[in-house]
């Protein structure tokens, strides 16, 4: 009963709401529907139980499946690991170092960052995944990895099973004339051992079988690639942005600094062992962490404030002069920004004419920037940043003001 009443927790039900998006409905349905029409082929046609092959095939398929949907489940339910709403660093001291989370009313503790679909600080966050509907960071990224790195692998497994029953099955049935195949479905020359014919709706399912499986092979296999990228240089891909940006601010500003990145304990196998713990919880609170011997805990807290004012000043005010209604590709401003629209889940904002934008960073036909808000919506703490076509706007004439403030920030640093 006890046990029962520690997983049917009100909580655990509304995890469970993560799993009504389309990131889920689709990842499970194809894991679903390459599991059962893999270990339906294998036992009905390809590789019977009653051989000893047939068994360990079978209880691999299996294997796969559970592997899979445990590493799966737990990415998604165990989550990255938020950061205590309200939360200040221990040594009040070292509050001047870190950004201040309005939404969650916190410090940003070192290698956090607010996720916008999680509303809350993640730690180490890496992305927001729309597959698993949370984010991937410090306390699901071995779970996260591991289930990048077994779907392949079922899916090899998966598709093998298709092309053999498909080759077995149609090798005597297909005949090839000059400019054709013929592929007799009938279901007269069913063989004997057979217990189901080897029918159209079968062959069409393995089919599609096989695609789904070599589709998922491919693109979670490159995924698998990136993570290992992420976890062997102790930096995740919200990191590596920011270290480009310190090396081009330091250039900018000729400061002279050296940049080192502080999570990197120097060896891959270093670097692996604070992910992949045989415990399965990573090493470490989420919250501190082993740094460079020239590093300290707020090294790269520092670098980010210090790009945050930098952002400030480099940021170029654009005012409105044509209305956008905010989807995401706008008929009737030209074909280029409508196909060229940014391929990110990060939001567009409307805008209407008159009103002021700050920009931070742009296409050819895109702008990203802060919509410059009305005093209510400010008070509220209100924020409206994303992406926005850039014939929509045109450039303030404050060249002078904004080179004046561009050489007082290189004075500051
Ligand atoms: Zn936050
Ligand atoms: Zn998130």
């Amino acid at each position: 009963m006890s046990i029962l009443s520690y997983v049917v927790k009100l909580e655990n039900l509304q995890e469970l709401r993560r799993l009504c998006h389309w990131g889920p409905v689709i990842a499970l349905s194809v894991i679903g529907v390459c599991s059962s029409v893999a270990i339906l082929d294998s036992v009905i046609w390809f590789w019977p139980l009653d051989t000893t092959g047939g068994s360990i095939n079978f209880i691999m398929l299996i294997n796969w499946t559970v592997l899979i949907l445990y590493n799966y489940f737990n990415a998604m339910f165990v989550g990255p690991g938020y950061i205590p709403l309200g939360w200040k660093p221990e040594n009040v001291q070292d509050s001047p170092y870190l950004q201040f989370c309005r939404v969650c009313q916190g410090f940003k503790s070192p290698r956090s960052h607010h996720c916008r679909k999680c509303n809350r600080c993640v730690m180490k966050m890496d992305h927001h995944c729309p597959w698993i509907n949370n984010c991937c960071g410090h306390l699901n990224h071995a779970y996260f990895t591991s289930f990048l790195l077994l779907a392949p692998l079922g899916c090899v497994h998966a598709a093998f099973i298709f092309i053999m029953t498909m080759y077995t099955q149609l090798s005597d049935r297909i005949s090839f004339g000059w400019s054709s195949v013929k592929i007799d479905m009938s279901a007269v020359k069913w063989s004997p051992q057979a217990i189901i014919p080897f029918s159209v709706p079968a062959f069409a399912a393995t089919l599609f079988g096989l695609g789904l499986a070599l589709g998922t092979t491919i693109a979670v296999g490159m995924l698998f690639v990136i993570q290992m990228k992420v976890i062997f240089r102790n930096k995740t891909s919200i990191e590596a942005w920011i270290e480009e940006k310190a090396k081009d601010r330091i250039q900018y500003y000729q400061t002279g600094e050296e940049f080192i990145f502080p999570y990197d304990l120097g060896s891959r196998w270093e670097n692996f062992r604070q992910v992949f713990t045989w415990s399965g919880t990573p090493e470490g609170d989420g919250i501190e962490w082993p740094v460079h011997e020239r590093c300290h805990q707020h090294t790269l807290t520092i670098e980010q404030l210090k790009q945050k004012a930098d952002k400030r000043v480099r940021s170029v005010q654009y005012r409105v002069i044509e209305d956008y209604s905010g989807a995401c590709c706008p008929l009737g401003k030209g074909v280029q920004t409508l196909i060229r629209t940014p391929c990110t889940e990060e939001p567009r904002i409307p805008l209407s004419r008159g009103e002021t934008v700050f920009a931070t960073r742009g296409t050819k036909w895109w702008m990203y920037g802060d919509k410059v808000l009305d005093e209510d919506q400010a008070k509220a703490g209100g924020r409206m940043r994303g992406w926005f076509p850039r014939r929509c706007v045109e450039k303030c004439l404050y060249d002078a003001a904004s080179s004046s403030a561009t050489g007082s920030g290189k004075k500051d640093d």
